[in-house]
């Protein structure tokens, strides 16, 4: 069976549109070439500077909690290959947009070009930018969701303000995954997910 046919079976990946989404978007297209063969496989891979793809069972997870609706505007942050920038996409539709963040001026470069595979990037559905995603990203704010792909020490409080209400924060502080929902402008409600491994958020 294929990796998605046994995330599918194990019950990790349980929402339709997030299942055809990891159908359609081939994770080897975010991979570099020498593993792209690997990509079937569930385990983080590198994809250089000491950065990796994360691992098919934690975007999974991650992807079901923050559950992304079609037209959502859904912050990405720490986008490096642009794979969860590209599920995100297909997920988000037409109507929705993709703002990715990354940290590192190669891997954005390598993002984008992986991302243009699938032409969210001339049809303007996904836009990466190069900068510190620790702050969020002010100019395209509010957000329906964010979802980040790298570990923080805390929940960074622009998070906090750039979400709308009622909107999702799925983020790993420490080696937990965390939701956070936004009850109010003041009022978070938060449940931990523990025993995940990440890269740390440079904060
Ligand atoms: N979403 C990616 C995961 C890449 S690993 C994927 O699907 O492959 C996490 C990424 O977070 C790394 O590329 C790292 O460079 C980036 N990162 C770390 N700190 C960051 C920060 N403060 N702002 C933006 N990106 C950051």
């Amino acid at each position: 069976m294929d990796i998605v046919g046994s995330l599918v079976e194990d019950g990790w990946l349980r929402t339709p549109r997030i299942i055809k989404a990891f159908r359609k978007i081939r994770r080897e297209d975010f991979m570099p070439l020498e593993l792209k063969n690997a990509a079937e496989v569930n385990e983080a891979f590198p994809i250089g500077l000491g950065q990796t793809i994360s691992q098919p069972l934690t975007v999974g997870f991650m992807l079901e909690l923050l559950q992304p609706k079609e037209g959502d505007k859904v912050l990405d942050i720490g986008s490096g290959s642009g794979w969860t920038s590209a599920l995100l996409a297909e997920i988000v539709g037409e109507r929705g947009k993709v703002i990715g963040v990354e940290i590192i001026p190669a891997l954005a470069e390598f993002g984008k070009k992986n991302i243009a595979k699938y032409n969210f990037i001339k049809r303007e559905r996904v836009q990466i930018i190069c900068g510190d995603g620790s702050k969020g990203y002010v100019k395209e704010a509010p957000y329906d969701k964010i979802l980040c792909s790298a570990s923080a020490k805390s929940l960074p409080e622009p998070w906090k303000e750039q979400l709308k209400i009622n909107g999702r924060i799925v983020a790993p502080i420490g080696s937990s995954v965390w939701l956070f929902v936004k009850k109010s402008s003041k009022e978070f409600k938060s449940s931990e997910y523990p025993n995940f491994s990440f890269v740390p958020l440079v904060q």
